[in-house]
């Protein structure tokens, strides 16, 4: 990844209308090109900061620079550059695996586009259920589904909200390897997840957020790939 910083978080808190704290002062510089993992527990903070970053909750104070847009002063430069992956599965519609995916880019304001959807549908093996109704996927396909709603407006920045949670070993398998392909087609990652070898596996860097303060950690696979795979005796935590 190269230097420039395409999400640039600054002294970033949280306060709840109950008085809870979820984030304090938070600091983030995350790399074009990378997948970063946010690995905590529950109530750690994550879904707070994706929100906050992708403009569905408000801060308390602090800035979030996406690829330059504020992401108040100028939402709607910043929300265009942001593929949002929910972690629930909000996809019970009739409605066409197609129609689904092309209303979502024209919902971005994004010109009709059906080359480019027939493109993601098919990295996502979807094409072939295009014309079927939503709600007659699985839970995996459904996902992939959100992914690819995710990114019809061509994002440049996609949030992943535990992308494994209920999905069985062969499938997390799947979600890993397509999360690299997403990475390696140019797509920065940002995905949360509750698992420490899921973070290891996936993961340029990991960030634990606790109480909502966050460590940094770069994972052993991207040391040694920085180093151009010298030999590390290294203890991460
Ligand atoms: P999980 O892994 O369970 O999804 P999380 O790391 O995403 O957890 P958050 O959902 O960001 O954690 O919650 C952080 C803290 O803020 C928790 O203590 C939670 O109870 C609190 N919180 C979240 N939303 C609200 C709200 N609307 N009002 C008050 N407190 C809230």
């Amino acid at each position: 990844p190269d230097s420039h910083a395409i999400l640039r978080v600054r002294g970033l808190s949280k306060q709840y209308a109950n008085g809870h704290q979820a984030l304090h002062a938070l600091d983030l510089d995350i790399w074009r090109g990378e997948i970063f993992a946010l690995l905590g527990a529950n109530g750690a903070g994550k879904t707070t900061l994706i929100s906050i970053i992708c403009g569905l909750v408000n801060r308390s104070s602090g800035t979030v620079l996406v690829d330059g847009a504020d992401n108040v002063t100028d939402y709607k430069r910043a929300r265009q550059k942001i593929g949002l992956v929910p972690q629930e599965l909000s996809a019970d519609s009739f409605e066409t695996v197609w129609n689904t995916v092309s209303f979502s880019r024209g919902l971005f304001g994004k010109a009709a586009n059906p080359a480019l959807i027939e493109q993601i549908l098919k990295d996502l093996s979807l094409w072939d259920k295009k014309d079927s109704p939503l709600i007659t996927l699985s839970g995996g396909m459904k996902r992939r589904v959100l992914i690819a709603k995710a990114l019809s407006h061509e994002p440049e920045i996609l949030f992943l909200d535990e992308p494994t949670a209920g999905v069985d070993v062969a499938l997390r398998q799947g979600m890993w390897a397509l999360v690299k392909r997403l990475r390696d087609q140019g797509v920065t990652i940002i995905l949360t997840t509750h698992y420490i070898e899921e973070a290891q596996e996936m993961a340029d860097r990991i960030g634990f957020i606790n109480k909502g303060s966050l460590q940094l950690v770069e994972t052993k696979h991207n040391l040694m790939r920085r180093l151009g795979g010298k030999t590390l005796s290294l203890t991460l935590a």
